[in-house]
């Protein structure tokens, strides 16, 4: 009887619950590295080489654990599994449930001749039944509650013990001071970053193979950069990335956290997303080590209690509401949009708008952009373009090097794009040229006018904006918080507005067409 773990490539922890529940001697532990995805989504280099490497890394950290470890390099993962079931004698397998929906659908599928056990995750810190045990009872979700639920729950941050337990400082929420435009100059700390070793670099010949096959074959080549690749890719880095951001950027996160410098692509950030999404650190652990070295530094609450609420209220918060809204979600399109992406998108880069050619330009060099810019410039720019909601959370599932189903799902149908009205954000995230001018470096390098509407030197996002806020008038008032901004479009000459709509459809075309 040889008990089987299959370890998936966001599950890379020695805590994690289905390598809790054996004893290495009676066990052994498969991770494969399938090609095959490739065929469904074409990732961004650095995320593929970010994810094999990391596997091959905790294959060697299981080892040194006691584990026996078998690693597959093939391209169906569905082969790799069956081939192994029959070499190594596996009579169960047991799996930690996957945070993504399609894993553990398409493990189903497989119908492996084995007994299969899914071992509850104990990857996040709200389980899937106690989100939902908390959801039944409000109407209305908003992160708001839950964040001062996990608050308390896990004793964060608060003073006082039991039912008197308030929030340290007396708010919970510091929002309002972390929304600083960047002022002239600034600059943030270095970041943190590595060499890659001899199993990166392994790793990143193989990508160069990968991309041979797909030139001989006729595809299109991966997006993105292979090189420099400077992730980290073995729990040790990802602590020390913790680390760093402790020493160098915590007690600065707060003031600048929306801003968006051009040159400046990491500012006060803490990066550790691409490291809890993979499983190298644990929400919890990031938590609880933020919360003691930030009270022990006496760093401004405002930012600590930012960054904190970014793991405990907001990736726990999409998580949950991810598996609480159900597979229907993903396919919502509640502005019917259904305009193609443009091809400066795929080709990172190339649109002819400053701010948009400087996070797909950070993006193609490393697959990361802070949540500033994904959502006030590449989803802001989808839901007033009218982008197609599923092509845009494909693209940005592809493209992010800590992207995954579960965060895209609700970060960009939800969060970005308002598709699934409603039920994610209490208003659509829509904003012109004005905010990107006030938070950011860009428009002052950039060819548009962020002052005009409409005319060829009309900043785009300004034509989009109000031709969006025109072509869904009707349903936008309905929304009390949209109240303001309906107001403003209603007192806009009907001439005028006619030409900034000329303008936003003129951009679509060119886009269409790819000029
Ligand atoms: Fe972007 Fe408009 Fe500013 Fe140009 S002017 S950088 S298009 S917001």
């Amino acid at each position: 009887m040889t008990i089987g773990i299959w370890v998936l490539g966001d599950q890379l922890n020695l805590a994690q619950s289905a390598l809790a529940s054996a004893d290495p001697a009676a066990a052994r532990v498969l991770l494969v590295e399938s090609t095959s995805v490739l065929q469904r989504r074409a990732y961004h280099r650095q995320k593929l080489v970010l994810v094999w490497s990391a596997m091959r890394h905790f294959a060697s950290e299981l080892r040194t654990a006691g584990w026996r470890v078998d690693l597959a390099e093939r391209e169906s993962f569905g082969a790799a599994v069956r081939d192994w079931i029959a070499s190594a004698g596996i009579s169960e397998l047991r799996v930690m449930e996957p945070a993504d929906r399609g894993f553990r659908e398409a493990i189903e599928a497989l119908r492996l001749p084995l007994p299969l056990h899914w071992i509850t995750s104990n990857a996040f810190l709200w389980s899937r039944e106690e989100f939902a045990a908390w959801a039944q009872g409000y109407k209305q979700l908003r992160l708001e509650l839950f964040y001062r639920e996990g608050r308390r729950r896990f004793g964060v941050l608060m003073e006082g013990e039991g039912k008197n337990a308030q929030p340290l400082g007396g708010q919970w929420n510091f929002d309002a001071e972390n929304r600083k435009p960047p002022p002239k100059g600034l600059r943030g700390p270095e970041a943190l970053w590595f060499e890659p070793d001899a199993i990166t670099q392994s790793v990143m010949l193989k990508l160069q193979r990968i991309d041979q096959e797909r030139a001989e074959s006729g595809l299109p080549p991966l997006p993105g950069e292979l090189e420099p690749f400077r992730w980290a890719v073995n729990r040790e880095q990802a602590l020390a990335v913790l680390e760093h951001f402790i020493v160098t950027r915590l007690a600065g996160f707060g003031p600048f956290q929306d801003a968006m410098v051009s040159g400046e692509p990491t500012l006060w950030h803490a990066l550790l997303s691409p490291y809890l999404n993979l499983g190298l650190l644990h929400p919890l652990e990031v938590i609880r080590r933020l919360e003691q070295a930030g009270l022990q530094q006496q760093v401004p609450l405002a930012g600590l209690e930012g960054v904190i609420r970014q793991i405990l209220g907001w990736r726990e918060y999409t998580h949950g509401l991810y598996h609480w809204f159900g597979a229907d979600y993903p396919a919502l399109n509640h502005f019917g949009a259904d305009q193609p992406l443009p091809q400066s998108f795929e080709q990172l880069g190339g649109s002819g708008l400053n701010c948009l050619d400087s996070v797909l330009e950070e993006l193609r060099s490393n697959g990361y952009a802070h949540h500033i810019q994904r959502l006030m410039v590449l989803a802001n720019y989808g839901l007033i373009a009218g982008l197609d909601p599923q092509a845009l959370t494909a693209w940005f599932h592809r493209m992010f090097i800590d992207g995954h189903d579960w965060v895209m799902q609700t970060n960009v149908i939800g969060m970005g794009l308002f598709a699934d009205g409603g039920r994610l954000a209490s208003k659509p995230y829509a904003a012109s040229g004005n905010y990107i001018n006030r938070m950011s470096t860009y428009c002052k390098g950039c060819s548009f006018d962020v002052k005009q509407r409409h005319g060829p030197k009309a900043c785009p996002f300004n034509s989009l904006y109000w031709d969006f806020l025109a072509r869904h008038a009707e349903s936008l008032r309905r929304n009390p918080r949209m109240g303001l901004v309906i107001k403003q479009l209603d007192k806009l000459p009907a001439e005028e507005l006619d030409q900034i709509r000329a303008s936003a459809s003129n951009h679509l075309q060119c886009c269409a067409a790819g000029r």
